[in-house]
């Protein structure tokens, strides 16, 4: 299922949709994609929530318009994650588990009711696989693990990866915060420099957590007209960042669909044994 350059071994779609709320969203590849799909209804994919009325289209680009949906609380698909057996090369090596990306395509804590997000996350913490739960809003994505019943952590920790984007040095400062609250009580955490849009550099308290914590970094996805170019040089520095701290890294592409250079030609996982 996974492609040479994704981070995951299977992605997962129960709810969609979301809101621009930062410079990664300009060129939101995750709503061109919904936008696709829909248009596509019925056809090819086996993971097509509602997407229906969940995005526009201005300037050539297109945007989710801040409304969510859902797949019908019946949808067999909502059990995808409990029946499937793995990846057949898992990413984290032979009898690992696999990396599931959830809600890939929206962000999971934009405005949206929290059963849907308790379902969401429930469902994968109680499957034999990895969820990647990837935000803009970690600041509301720590307040809802900071509510969680003590007796559920040590499953849920097994489980769940909390990531974040920061696709500037503003935002990587703002949402690392909250994330660094979440890595100190134990939680496995990433940043997606993605779309990595200037020279990033990783704070010492990141760092710090060596391999616990895990960095990957990513030119813009999509046509040449409109994706903003990524300098391999930006990328160079993180991983050399990463190198001296002993931080897993992971170079998912180019921009531009340019070719990666050989150097950073890197792709790292944090070690992760059951
Ligand atoms: S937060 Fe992510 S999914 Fe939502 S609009 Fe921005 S880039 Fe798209």
């Amino acid at each position: 299922m996974a492609r040479l350059h994704d981070w995951w071994d299977g992605t997962w779609q129960p709810v969609a949709g979301c809101k621009p709320m930062g410079p990664a969203c300009l060129n939101c590849f995750a709503a061109k994609q919904a936008a696709t799909l829909h248009q596509q209804a019925g056809a090819t994919r086996r993971t097509v929530p509602q997407y229906a009325g969940i995005t526009g289209r201005k300037k050539g680009r297109y945007f989710f318009n801040g409304r969510v949906t859902a797949l019908e609380p019946g949808h067999d698909e909502w059990k995808w994650p409990l029946r499937w057996r793995g990846a057949e090369h898992p990413l984290l090596g032979p009898g690992q588990r696999s990396l599931i990306f959830v809600v890939g395509m929206a962000d999971l804590f934009y405005d949206r009711p929290e059963h849907l997000i308790g379902r969401t996350l429930t469902t994968i913490a109680a499957s034999e696989h990895i969820g990647l739960i990837l935000t803009q809003r970690p600041d509301a994505m720590a307040k809802y693990f900071a509510r969680l019943p003590a007796s559920v952590v040590p499953r849920w920790q097994e489980h769940l990866w909390l990531g974040f984007t920061g696709e500037k040095q503003k935002q990587f400062n703002e949402r690392w915060a909250p994330m660094r609250d979440l890595a100190g009580r134990g939680w496995r955490t990433f940043v997606s420099i993605a779309p990595m849009l200037e020279p990033v550099t990783l704070p010492p308290d990141f760092l710090a957590f060596g391999r616990h914590i895990w960095v990957i970094v990513s030119g813009e996805q999509g046509a040449h007209e409109v994706c903003r170019d990524m300098d391999p040089q930006w990328a160079r520095a993180v991983l050399k960042q990463c190198r001296g701290a002993g931080v897993p890294f992971f170079l998912k592409q180019m921009a531009r669909r340019r070719p990666i250079p050989p150097d950073l030609f890197v792709r790292q996982f944090p070690e992760h044994k059951r």
